[in-house]
């Protein structure tokens, strides 16, 4: 294609909002523009990746016998009051009304539109397994849209829904898409790691995201050096190691004043003991019912894991005037010697203190000397915390790593979640009703393409992978004006296009002008035709390694095949 053609408004200003290097490369390089907050238009440069992606997610959806499909984007309520999704799914759900004033959603994701779909179809067992995908739009309302294409409220996802008469035709399934989407980032050059994750409120117990490593990324993983051990930070266990050597004596309870402390820093500063020989007091609502949770001083709370332990999403803090009629007190003063109707659970680590300063749930006054069974009563014990960096893992190596990831992709076990809300049922080899089992699979295909920016670039732009390159080679002409130049220049590209996706820049710009905006773009392969037209000689230039050759033009060809073949 002749550059002067495509539509690439490159800048040489980034606005200042972009703070993701994606998000900024995206738009210097003109293959995005932004229509409003997390909506983008793809432009042709970036249409041309999405397409080269969604090429290599189809060819290996195929291969495991998942066949493609196009569902939907506009989706009628009552097919997500039937799965109670409606209620759940909050205000990320883009909610719209027709002219009857009967209400849409725009599909953030397809789990009851499929089932809908195949409920009427599926009879028997003998059809399945079955696996659908599409590529499509995805709505979602997000909070905050940010970091270009990497959250946006409008995004192209591949997803995938697997049916199946028993769990182990699940599992088999659920395994091949685990070997599918490594073999697809692989190959869209990304460097992912799979790691066991939270199922959130799309439901279902098994689930891996794959994440691509970069520092921009909004997860922390915690992995293993020592083994293939890797978690999201949400999910990491941590392996509770009762504290060895001699306790404190336990000393008797006294209530004392403690003006202005709020915090478990505050309370450690000013009785002069460390933060992790204290506890935080927290209130929660848990399905309906007040619960205090208590966790040492310098951990954090996790409320996945909370989520785990109680069995149930409905976890929400209590608010300030729910603690106030409960406990007579506000979050800061806090504390679990209490005569109300309050359950008191506790994180692990906190079987370990003794003499612990906890609120006395009266503004201003703190307990010291608080003792477990003494003082108070713990109704259990679980793991209610994030794993700190260097604590040992759950799988026996450790010690835990860190890193940040962008989750890219999502393989998830839903068993009979959609299935039996939404009566998808079979007829089973002994001829009984029974429900459908599923699995859902997605891939954020425009949040890998700025993942893979992340991951490949330099100073001066973008350096794509080949395999997902808008063009493989770049052909420049130094000065279209001479006329050596410029037939060399258009002979060349009619033999490489034969082959090859060409960009051809004939623009009667500057070379120093057509240089940066080929570094921005990134092609793999640049071909300059200047000065040494006349002699039949041209330089080719990797823009990974930026090495560069001059080449005679009877042997490019050749050298080009080897060349590429080498990327
Ligand atoms: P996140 O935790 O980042 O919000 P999610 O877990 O809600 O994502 P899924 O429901 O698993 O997302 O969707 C499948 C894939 O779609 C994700 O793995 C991600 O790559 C992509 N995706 C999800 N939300 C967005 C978004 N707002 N913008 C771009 N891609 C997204
Ligand atoms: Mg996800």
């Amino acid at each position: 294609m002749k550059q002067s053609k495509v539509f690439i408004p490159t800048l040489r200003e980034v606005p200042a909002e972009a703070e993701a290097l994606s998000h900024q490369l995206l738009l210097k390089a003109g293959l995005i523009k932004q229509n409003t907050a997390g909506v983008y238009s793809y432009l042709p440069l970036a249409t041309r990746v999405i397409h080269k992606i969604s090429d290599v997610i189809r060819e290996e959806m195929e291969s495991i016998d998942a066949v493609e499909v196009v569902m939907p984007v506009l989706q009628h309520a009552e097919l997500w009051q039937e799965s109670g999704r409606w209620e759940a799914y909050g205000s990320e759900l883009m909610r719209l009304r027709d002219r009857n004033q009967r209400e849409f959603a725009l599909g953030p994701t397809h789990e009851e539109v499929v089932t809908s779909l195949v409920r009427d179809e599926l009879r028997s067992y003998k059809q399945l397994p079955l696996t659908l995908f599409q590529i499509q739009t995805k709505f979602r309302d997000e909070k905050r849209p940010r970091f270009g294409l990497l959250r946006g409220r409008e995004f192209i996802m591949k997803d995938a829904y697997s049916f199946h008469a028993d769990e182990a035709s699940l599992m088999k399934t659920y395994q091949d898409m685990y070997d599918a989407y490594n073999r697809i980032f692989k190959r869209v050059g990304l460097n992912v790691r799979p790691v066991v994750a939270d199922s959130g409120a799309i439901g279902g117990s098994h689930t891996h995201e794959f994440h691509a490593l970069s520092e921009i990324g909004e997860d922390t993983i915690v992995y293993s050096e020592q083994s293939d051990y890797a978690a999201n930070i949400e999910k990491a266990e941590v392996v509770y190691i009762p504290a060895q050597g001699d306790k404190e004596d336990i000393q008797p309870l006294e209530k004392i004043e403690t003006p202005n402390v709020k915090t478990a820093k505050a309370l450690a500063e000013y009785l002069g003991r460390p933060l992790d020989q204290t506890t935080k007091s927290m209130v929660l609502k848990i399905a309906g019912q007040f619960v205090m949770i208590l966790i040492r001083g310098h951990h954090e709370m996790n409320d996945v894991k909370l989520k785990d332990f109680f069995k149930t999403d409905d976890i929400v803090m209590a608010t300030d005037d729910e603690i106030f009629n409960l406990l007579g007190a506000a979050p800061g003063s806090l504390g679990p010697i209490t005569d109300k109707d309050i359950k008191i659970y506790a994180d692990n680590g906190v079987q370990d203190l003794t003499n612990i300063p906890v609120g006395a749930n009266e503004e201003g006054y703190h307990y010291i000397n608080a003792n477990i069974g003494r003082d108070f009563e713990v109704e259990g014990y679980g793991d209610f915390r994030f794993i700190i960096e260097g604590e040992p893992l759950a799988d026996g190596s450790g010690p835990a790593k860190f890193a940040e990831g962008i989750e890219v992709g999502q393989v998830f076990v839903l068993g009979e979640k959609y299935s039996e809300a939404m009566k998808a049922t079979i007829l089973n080899n002994q001829g009984r009703e029974q429900n459908l089992t599923m699995g859902c699979y997605g891939i954020g295909v425009s949040r890998t393409l700025s993942a893979i920016i992340e991951q490949h670039h330099d100073d001066r732009g973008i350096i794509w992978p080949k395999s997902v390159a808008p063009y493989d080679i770049h052909i420049i002409t130094v000065n279209p004006k001479k006329e050596a130049q410029q037939q060399l220049s258009d002979s060349l590209y009619t033999s490489l296009k034969k082959q090859y996706d060409v960009l051809y820049d004939e623009r009667n710009e500057r070379a120093g002008v057509k240089f940066n905006d080929a570094d921005l773009i990134g092609l793999p392969i640049r071909v300059v035709i200047g000065k040494r037209a006349e002699e039949g000689i041209v330089e080719v230039k990797r823009r990974d390694t930026g090495e560069s050759e001059e080449v005679a033009v009877d042997v490019l060809a050749s050298y080009i095949d080897t060349l590429y073949e080498q990327l």
